[in-house]
């Protein structure tokens, strides 16, 4: 299936003008959204942005006709590369079974089935449906593989795709071995192998997978090696990982269901991004993290997909930011603000997330007059145009 919204390079414009664009969100300080705004692209960055009236001229000229501009989305957790699917276990659970941690190794057996060639296929196809809906930075884990040789194939795939490729080889513990045992292997023989192709570490850290000792020793051996850590964190009851990942500075801690005050407490205080991955919920019929109580405590949020075939089989940022505005209590500007500037936050990059001067060019025309619609149209494909840098 062809995705239908147009996808190009910016940079295959030198310099392009868009003009007539009814409402552009950039999260400038003093403007963060503009009515009636033009924007201007020079290889690849936003140089200019201002009234549509005052738009200087470039190579080439797109008029938005009056819709809506947002940064592209930043989707700051998914684990894109894997093979086959797992409707059965969803109906199963819509059915009434419960879900644990242990439905991974489904995943990991189908994965190991299959050839590199199939695997790169079917995560290319992931990542255009999710650019055709908006995405332009992603993040994509391991995890799947859970031996060195797949681990490591696993990531390189992923980094054929994005800069933003994470180690999950602490995933799940794989049938047969001794929790310690493997964390040995996670930590030295795949460590290695997966480093090299590798920007973040993570680690399930839950009742099921890793526990917080074993978590922090991969999360440590991952820092040592130059990778910078993530969390997967009380996702399925409350527990230590929340605490685990402000204690060794990690850039993340996703999920973040199940939070203490303390818990709370310790995000907004060691600037730890807290990722809300609302079709997990959806899609488990777990209760919703409080996005509203985060915000309200000043932590900083970010909203992902968690694109995966057990939990969270949606590619969607718009129907994350339609969950967050329906389910966890956020205003429309707030979901979209962390399905973008949270989501750069998260993956610690400041060239993303928004369109300030100096931003890259990736960003989405919606066929709206607002991003409001984003929340007030669930489930209709608004992206009508993606542009992506090439910088
Ligand atoms: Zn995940």
């Amino acid at each position: 299936m062809t995705p239908s919204p147009i996808v190009e390079r910016a940079g295959s414009h030198s310099s392009l003008a868009i003009t007539h664009i009814g409402e552009l969100v950039t999260w400038d300080d003093d403007q963060p959204i503009r009515r009636d705004a033009g924007l201007v692209i020079e290889d690849g960055r936003v140089a200019w942005v201002g009234p549509s009236a005052d738009t200087p001229s470039a190579d080439d000229a797109i008029d938005a006709d009056g819709r809506a501009v947002v940064p592209g989305f930043v989707d700051s957790h998914t684990h894109l590369v894997f093979a086959g699917d797992r409707a059965e276990e969803f109906a199963a659970r819509m059915a009434g079974q419960r879900y644990e941690a242990g439905g991974i190794r489904t995943t990991v057996a189908a994965t190991l089935a299959a050839s590199e060639d199939e695997l790169l296929r079917l995560a290319r196809r992931r990542l255009a449906e999710a650019r055709a809906q908006g995405t332009t930075t992603i993040e994509i884990k391991s995890g799947y593989g859970l031996d060195v040789a797949t681990e490591e194939r696993l990531l390189r795939i992923a980094s054929e795709l994005t800069p933003e490729t994470t180690y999950l080889g602490a995933h799940v513990v794989p049938d047969g071995w001794d929790a310690d045992a493997y964390v040995d292997l996670v930590t030295g023989d795949m460590l290695a192998a997966c480093a090299p192709h590798a920007r973040w570490v993570d680690a399930f850290c839950e009742t099921g997978a890793f526990d917080a000792d074993q978590a922090r020793t991969v999360l440590e051996a991952g820092m040592a090696a130059g990778l910078q850590a993530r969390v997967h964190a009380n996702q399925l009851g409350f527990g230590p990982g929340v605490q685990l990942a402000c204690e060794v500075g990690a850039a993340a801690a996703d999920h973040c269901t199940y939070l203490t005050d303390a818990d709370v407490a310790a995000l907004a205080d060691s600037g730890v991004v807290a990722g809300l991955l609302p079709g997990v919920e959806f899609s488990t019929r777990h209760p919703y993290p409080d996005a509203r109580r985060l915000l309200d405590a000043g932590v900083r949020i970010a909203l992902a997909t968690d694109c995966n075939p057990g939990t969270s089989y949606t590619s969607s940022m718009p129907f994350c930011i339609a969950l967050a505005v329906r389910e966890m209590g956020l205003t429309p500007t707030e979901a979209l603000f962390a399905a973008t500037q949270g989501g750069a936050w998260s993956l610690r990059r400041d060239d993303v997330g928004h369109l300030r001067p100096g931003a890259r060019a990736d960003l989405a025309l919606l066929d709206a007059p607002s991003h409001v619609h984003l929340a007030y149209r669930p489930g209709v494909p608004l992206v009508s145009r993606v542009l992506v840098a090439e910088v």
